[in-house]
């Protein structure tokens, strides 16, 4: 079951405009009203063009064939045009930054121009909001390219996140540490609504909002709430922990550190949210910090599942007024501590080809882990040589070994692996590697590949943008001619430094 189960009695109501490649906009969270979202113009940017789309995404939503050939669709992702018969809004929301209270946030630089075929549309660079306090309302392309393959990146992988339908650029001057170029990402999701949608009405002591607000997304994305004898705040809490560890269980095996666990980023639909700092880990590093800003390493690699919880816990806080009892709160997040460590071990368990978790994979896959950690191995072709070596393991193919410095212990815990699997009755079974190999991918949004894709973009040749979400969006596939961007990271790449400046 998909995850963002969208109601089936929910009916939008359209607003038609059959001509325009977009047709049939509804309005989404903006029905919510002016307590929850502000009305707005985009700030329309010179000579817009385009940098990159997505074909299969469009289809989905609807979108005339022909969309990016489209000035329309072109003045309409840029925020140079308004949508047909429907209102651009900005959302706000409030949250918890590094740790820390930081109070009213909202939609800075994303500007919603309401909904297609049940999706929300988001124009994220389109320029000042009433949320935007001191910033410009701006995205660089640069940050924009990151986005719009990492949403893609992700989604191939399986992991739930927004989407990225397109990015435009604009040769207009965006300043950060330097002079850049603007951009416009359109990302896509059943739904924006934050933790901090529900921290900002529970803080600032609005609990009807608080309530208009959770019902909403009870009613739309969580009916199940509703079930005879739940409390369904409860039950929300319950399910949005269910999604959360299960989501962070996921970026844990395939090394993606978010970078920004602030509250504020944090989904209610439990989809991976706000790809600013993010990187893949190439060398296994659990303390890895990818966000040049986080000079305390509050969100290192192996820090984000308990960051979840923390966030999780300011979730619960804020649904409190609703909840009643702090009991009941506090019993709805203690799911977390069996939830996460479950979701892991299923999906480590999977990685290493075997049909469901057992206990008797543990000693396993701690073993495997402090190695990687040990010697800095590659994380992403570690994975995906041990998933060809898996087809037969009596093979002395050497390949899984030549990632490790000291190969006797390499090689003392593929022969335990084997035993492992020898004792479930699959030992070197082609079956094993066949999974595996849909399990582990063999590409990774590396920060290298972005910075090519991003280097190229600055000259204006969009097609490593292009190629790298081709592949990409289909990782776990060989893609011969794309061999490159599955080896090991170049040495230039550990200087590549993200910040959240962006
Ligand atoms: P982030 O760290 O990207 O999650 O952003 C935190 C908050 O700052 C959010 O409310 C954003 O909308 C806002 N923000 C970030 N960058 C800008 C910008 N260039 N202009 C206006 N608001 C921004
Ligand atoms: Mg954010």
């Amino acid at each position: 079951m998909p995850l963002a189960t969208p109601n089936p009695d929910f009916v939008p109501t359209p607003t038609a405009a059959p001509s325009h490649p977009a047709a049939g906009w509804a309005q989404g969270y903006a029905t919510l009203g002016e307590d929850f979202v502000a009305t707005l113009t985009p700030s329309p940017l010179p000579a817009p063009y385009w940098v990159a789309g997505n074909r299969a995404l469009g289809q989905q939503l609807g979108l005339d064939p022909q969309w990016q050939s489209s000035d329309d669709m072109l003045a309409l992702l840029t925020g140079n045009a308004a949508p047909p018969g429907g209102e651009q809004t900005a959302s706000v929301y409030s949250g918890h930054q590094f740790g820390v209270w930081a109070g009213q946030l909202g939609d800075g630089r994303a500007c919603s121009l309401g909904e297609l075929g049940g999706q929300e549309i988001q124009l994220k660079g389109a320029g000042p909001t009433p949320f935007s306090r001191r910033g410009d309302g701006r995205a660089v392309l640069r940050s924009s390219i990151r986005e719009f393959l990492c949403s893609e990146a992700m989604h191939g992988l399986g992991i739930p996140t927004t989407r990225a339908l397109c990015i435009t650029g604009s040769d207009a001057p965006v300043w950060r540490e330097e002079r850049e170029t603007a951009a416009v990402v359109t990302r896509v999701a059943p739904s924006f609504v934050r933790f901090g949608h529900f921290e900002h009405f529970s803080h600032h002591q609005h609990p009807a909002q608080l309530k208009v607000l959770a019902d909403y997304v009870i009613d739309r994305f969580y009916p199940a709430c509703r079930s005879p004898g739940d409390q369904p705040y409860v039950a929300l809490l319950t399910a949005v922990t269910a999604r959360t560890a299960d989501m962070v269980a996921q970026w844990q095996t395939v090394g993606f550190c978010h970078g920004v666990m602030n509250t504020d980023n944090m989904s209610i639909l439990g989809l991976t949210l706000d790809y600013g700092p993010f990187q893949f880990l190439d060398a296994y590093d659990p303390t890895h910090i990818c966000n040049h800003s986080d000079s305390q390493g509050r969100y290192a690699f192996y820090k984000q599942p308990n960051v979840a919880y923390w966030n999780l816990f300011c979730l619960g806080q804020a649904l409190l007024p609703l909840i009643g009892e702090q009991e009941e709160a506090i019993a709805a997040l203690e799911t977390y501590k069996s939830l996460y460590p479950a979701a892991l071990a299923a999906r480590m368990a999977a990685k290493l080809g075997f049909a469901s978790a057992h206990e008797n994979q543990r000693a396993l896959i701690e073993t495997l882990l402090k190695l990687l950690a040990q010697e800095k191995v590659d994380f992403t072709i570690f994975w995906r040589r041990l998933s060809h070596w898996a087809a037969d393991m009596d093979l002395a193919d050497t390949r899984v070994q030549d990632v490790f410095v000291d190969r006797e212990a390499a090689g003392q815990w593929l022969a335990d692996f084997r035993t492992l699997h020898r004792q479930t009755g699959h030992g070197g079974s082609g079956a094993v590697s066949v999974r595996m190999l849909r399990t582990n991918p063999k590409f990774a949004l590396r920060n290298h590949l972005g910075e090519l894709a991003i280097r190229a973009a600055k000259e204006k040749d969009f097609s490593i943008v292009q190629q790298l979400h081709a592949v990409l969006a289909d990782p776990f596939a060989e893609h011969p001619t794309h061999e490159a961007w599955a080896g090991f990271a170049p040495d230039w790449a550990g200087s590549i430094e993200i910040s959240c400046s962006s």
